[in-house]
């Protein structure tokens, strides 16, 4: 490899220095860290720089504080017995004889910059970013991001995509978020949409015959934010033509391997395929973190012909909390059925299996009254149940009873971040729409409008039924991490017929169309090849791969969660002048 260490200021990097150095003059850069007197005439500075710290000997009489940006020049000994640190890669040598030069003064820094910079409140970070990108842990995240960024380049270089830098300053994209927009100055009253992602003009590239896309995009979306979401993101966002679902998820998963093998040396092969249907059914989730098994228990029909009120319902599930009783309190199981309630429940029944006095399991549950003998042991029998586990049930309809023990399996049974392995999953055949919106009777469409339904699920477009709707099968997919939604993409429609049918069910009229997308069904009309693609999030693959439970940390300036930037101000205001330019009037600020 290049040795990118020499530059006219140096001659070596701080990290770089070994025993086999010994007895070389050496000159390196970077920045003060500990400072140790050695009675008035010397003292020992650890100099640091990206590659890590090394101990210099220098003459007591400098006055060099914290975070000086330091050159030195002076001979690599070996430590002195006794003195050497076997927990640093230069732990057996020291630079002597030094002659210091300041390139910097610094003042003290805000934070340690040490393994204490984890609890230091993360707005003082972010407001001296600066400084917090000098610490191991954010130059481990930003370089594995960067090998990260080159693997995948790599990775669809290789497999024939070109990559197409898209438009930043665009008309609004439907893709069911908030735009963040741009006044134009040129034509007061107008205004540019950030994209939310390069969607429609991906799809123009393979009108346009480039066959094979990529890009690694910035994405736009005025949303609430989240550990797991930021207003900017990274995408790989790749499209293909004459390609199907298979083709793009061969594609994608090569991309995600070349990722993970350049962080953690291991490839990722046969990623699994789950419907959507057998996600939700099992899991409780669209996005299952199958690191654990805690599967949700089918027991509808144990039920079949109960006289308990709240169990006469259309699904009935459970989980089992294996020797979960004894750990978990009364007071416990009041917040668990409150929070359950929360997330939509009607209720929650938990039941603790215990040993009854003639040696048989039992279920102790405050609802175990109301159910029959025979609908005890079904319980018992379904669930596996062993004396000191905990079960809940709930009873709901289908997806609101997956949905809720879903998240209750997460809360009881999700390892941390960085434990069980990185477990990708295809989770494929989305239902076409979501749900239908109360106020217009119109179905909500799960991706965007320009997913292909699946060809054997067309005919149920025509039925008016909004149930029927609902049972329509998209060709749409996502890539799931660790329970986290890595991406999504679909094959799209490339037919003008069925694109207007979804336009109308979903209620956009011609007119409408046109208005918002005309460009791209324009296009259509000029020969369009059958295409699909995919788009996954760079800060949340780069994330789950160094074992961070937040973006933030994998980003260099990341606004706070409540979207400021604290070292910028961002958002901040403009002044009049700007405003005129731009044709705009301000109103008073709303009443708080
Ligand atoms: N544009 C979609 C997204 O950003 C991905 C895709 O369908 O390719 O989620």
């Amino acid at each position: 490899m290049t040795d990118h260490a020499p530059t006219a200021l140096r001659t070596h990097l701080c990290g770089q220095l070994r025993p086999e150095h010994i007895g070389q003059t050496v000159t390196v850069c970077g920045w003060v860290g500990r400072r140790r007197e050695h009675g008035e005439h010397l003292a020992f500075i650890d100099l640091r720089d990206h590659t890590g710290l090394l101990q210099c000997v220098v003459d007591g009489a400098h006055d060099l504080r914290s975070e000086y940006v330091l050159r030195i020049t002076g001979t690599v000994r070996p430590r002195p017995e006794g003195t050497v640190n076997a927990a640093l890669a230069t732990g057996e040598v020291e630079v002597g004889d030094c002659t210091v030069e300041i390139l910097s003064e610094a003042e003290p820094p805000p934070f340690p910059l040490d393994d204490r910079a984890a609890d230091v409140d993360e707005t003082v970070r972010l407001r001296y970013r600066y400084v917090d990108i000098r610490r191991d842990a954010m130059q481990r995240n930003l370089r594995t991001r960067a090998q990260v960024n080159g693997a995948i380049r790599r990775a669809m270089d290789a497999q024939g995509f070109v990559e197409v830098e898209t438009p930043m300053l665009i008309a609004s994209t439907p893709e069911g978020a908030r735009d963040f927009v741009v006044p134009s100055r040129h034509r007061p009253g107008t205004f540019y949409a950030l994209p939310q992602s390069p969607q429609l003009f991906k799809q123009l590239c393979m009108v346009g015959g480039i066959d094979r896309y990529y890009q690694i995009a910035r994405c736009f979306r005025d949303e609430d934010l989240r550990a797991d979401r930021q207003f900017e993101f990274t995408q790989l966002d790749a499209e293909m033509s004459f390609a199907s679902q298979d083709d793009v998820l061969q594609a994608i998963t090569t991309a995600v391997s070349a990722a993970s093998e350049a962080v953690t040396g291991r490839r990722v092969v046969d990623v699994p395929r789950i419907t959507w249907h057998e996600a939700m059914g099992r899991f409780g989730s669209d996005k299952p973190d199958v690191r654990f098994g805690m599967e949700l228990i089918e027991l509808t029909d144990v039920f079949a012909e109960t006289g308990f009120n709240a169990f006469k319902a259309p699904s009935i599930k459970g989980i089992r909390l294996e020797g979960g009783s004894e750990a978990t309190s009364r007071s416990r199981l009041d917040d668990l059925t409150d929070q359950a309630k929360r997330w939509g429940a009607k209720g929650l029944v938990w039941m603790r299996v215990e040993q009854g006095d003639d040696g048989a399991t039992t279920l102790s549950s405050p609802i175990a009254k109301f159910l029959s003998e025979a609908e005890l042991a079904g319980i018992v029998e379904r669930t596996g149940a062993q004396v000191g586990d905990l079960l809940f049930l709930v009873a709901d309809e289908w997806l609101a009873t997956c949905h809720v023990l879903g998240l209750l399996r997460l809360e009881l049974g999700r390892p941390p971040v960085d434990e069980g392995g990185l477990q990708f999953l295809w989770v494929v055949d989305f239902p076409l729409f979501e749900s239908i919106d109360a106020a217009t009777g119109r179905p909500v469409p799960a991706h965007h409008p320009f997913t292909m339904p699946h060809d054997e699920d067309l005919h149920l477009l025509d039925d008016s039924d909004a149930e029927a709707l609902l049972q329509v099968r998209s060709q749409a997919y996502d890539l799931v991490l660790n329970g986290w939604e890595l991406g999504s993409g679909s094959v799209r429609i490339h037919r003008p017929d069925v694109q207007q049918r979804i336009f109308g069910l979903l209620g956009i009229s011609d007119e409408e169309a046109q208005a918002k997308f005309g460009f791209l069904l324009d296009a259509f009309r000029y020969g369009a090849p059958p295409h699909a693609g995919f788009a996954f999030g760079i800060d949340r693959l780069v994330a789950l791969l160094v074992g961070e439970e937040n973006i933030r940390e994998v980003i260099a300036f990341p606004k706070t969660q409540s979207g400021t930037d604290p070292l910028t101000k961002a958002p901040t205001a403009i002044d009049d002048d700007q405003l005129d330019e731009l044709g705009l009037r301000l109103l008073p600020p709303p009443a708080s």
